[in-house]
């Protein structure tokens, strides 16, 4: 059994949680220790009495342990990518570009740890001067999803250790595995004990304590908006720093001027490609009238020749659903919006085997309305829905009458409409002929409306969450 790391003993439990293959559901991939709210205690304790110390460490020493942990993922991604599809389902090459962005990530925070500005300013009072610093903020609770089950930890764990703060890490349940290897690669880069914890266990529990517990004075959340709401209710009740990103319901606009075959490639990679279980996958295609039966016609064709299958096989395109639970959901949605009148143009069937996996044929749904709840709630599986509209105008109109706001994306060869949708889409993230998903590591990542809630993550935009601001007043 895979233990939880707490100061700096690995702490086992009377509980194991068994972590299961989506694409071979009789393969084991390990045996997890379940922490309890007792041992999510002992780790924001941990955690708080290491802070006082590592507040005050130097950038060197923080560079050197996130260098470290950089360079031990970059060098095992084959290895823990392998890991990570078999315990998440994604296909082999998108894990290993999950652990190697992981590596870049916690590569380009290092570099963060030694650039921490701050400003002085001359004082409007003779004789003083002042100064803004940042600070870090102190114990902070990471909470994660199982989509991304090494990228997301990374872009949360690294900047919160760069800044100075100490961290207890709850992952989500289904994915342990990467999780841990994380954890292992840190308890070994230098970092004091009590700097770095991980907890794995249930949400409900696990989770809750950590927003509970007044000593954790941050919380860094990803996953559902239900959830989410829980984290923002039981933070602004004592007070405590959060942020939140949560789901999305991206739009992809398709202007008659599109070139038909880059508008296809992006419609299929950013709905489709890891089982359409990205928070940035396109879900409403909206397409106007003149393209509208061309695009459905040749995504269709593309999808009938993407291979769906065992995640680490070779030459497959993609993965089964991460968990019984997602399928069910995804089931669920497809037929929801039969019976509100949209059509399955392709997929929308379970697909059988050599292995009992969770697979699901891809799915494109037309005439569907940005009304139906299929186009209002967040399915989170390889299902897109084409909305045909009008024109520009309505494009953009539909694109924006949602709830999220997290990624918005246009393909058009019109350079007006192109600068007319960036400046005017209401979304944290704006594509302009390149898919909703997939983000570069070094710029902000983040939503608007229900998507999100606090400031972006990633870049250098992610002290704003990890320190805390200090103005200082000196006179001789
Ligand atoms: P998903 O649909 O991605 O599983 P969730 O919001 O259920 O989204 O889960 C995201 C993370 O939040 C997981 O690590 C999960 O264990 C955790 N979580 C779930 N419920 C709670 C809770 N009440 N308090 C804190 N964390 C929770």
């Amino acid at each position: 059994m895979k233990c939880n790391y707490i100061g700096d003993a690995w702490v086992g439990s009377s509980n194991a949680s068994r972590n299961l293959n989506p694409s071979d559901l009789n393969d084991v991939v390990g045996e997890y220790a379940a922490a309890d709210a007792t041992q999510a205690a002992d780790a924001i304790s941990a955690a708080y009495g290491a802070f006082s110390g590592w507040s005050l460490s130097t950038p060197q020493q923080r560079f050197d342990a996130l260098d470290f942990v950089g360079s031990e993922l970059l060098a095992r991604k084959a290895e823990l990518g392998d890991l990570l599809a078999r315990e998440e389902g994604k296909i082999l090459p998108e894990a290993i570009a999950e652990v190697a962005r992981a590596g870049q990530i916690f590569k380009f925070f290092a570099g963060e740890a030694l650039r921490i500005q701050g400003e002085r300013l001359a004082s409007v009072r003779s004789g003083v001067d002042v100064e803004i610093t940042r600070e870090p903020v102190g114990v902070i609770a990471i909470i994660t999803p199982w989509n991304f089950p090494i990228a997301i930890p990374a872009w949360k764990i690294a900047p919160a250790l760069a800044y100075g703060n100490c961290v207890v890490f709850k992952p989500a349940e289904p994915v342990p595995g990467s999780a841990w290897a994380l954890a292992e690669i840190l308890s070994r880069s230098g970092l004091p004990a009590g700097v770095f914890n991980l907890v794995m266990g249930r949400g409900s529990e696990v989770g809750q304590a950590l927003l509970n517990d007044r000593r954790v004075a941050a919380v860094s959340f990803t996953g559902s908006a239900a959830t989410g709401m829980r984290v923002a209710q039981a933070c602004a009740a004592r007070m405590a720093r959060f942020q939140l990103e949560m789901g999305g319901k991206n739009p992809l606009v398709i202007l008659d001027d599109a070139d038909l075959k880059v508008a296809v490639d992006i419609a299929v990679q950013g709905s489709f490609f890891s089982t359409g279980q990205r928070c940035t996958a396109s879900s409403r295609i909206i397409v106007t009238d003149a393209i509208h039966d061309r695009f459905v016609k040749a995504t269709v064709t593309a999808m009938a020749r993407l291979r769906v299958g065992d995640a680490r096989a070779a030459g497959t395109d993609i993965g089964p659903v991460a968990d019984a639970g997602q399928l069910e959901q995804d089931l669920t949605y497809i037929d929801v919006a039969q019976r509100e009148g949209a059509t399955v143009a392709f997929g929308g069937t379970l697909l059988h085997r050599e292995a009992p996996g969770l697979y699901l044929q891809p799915t494109l749904l037309t005439n569907a309305t940005n009304a139906m709840r299929s186009s209002r709630e967040e399915i989170f599986g390889p299902v897109a829905s084409v909305i045909r509209v009008r024109d520009y105008d309505q494009a953009l109109a539909v694109a924006n009458d949602t709830d999220f706001g997290l990624t918005a994306g246009i393909c058009t060869t019109s350079l007006k409409h192109a600068m007319h949708f960036k400046r005017n889409a209401q979304a944290g993230m704006v594509m302009v002929n390149v898919p909703t998903a997939g983000v570069d590591y070094h710029v902000p990542f983040g939503g608007r409306k229900g998507s999100s809630f606090g400031p972006r993550e990633q870049g250098r935009h992610a002290q704003e969450f990890y320190t805390v601001v200090k103005t200082a007043y000196t006179s001789a």
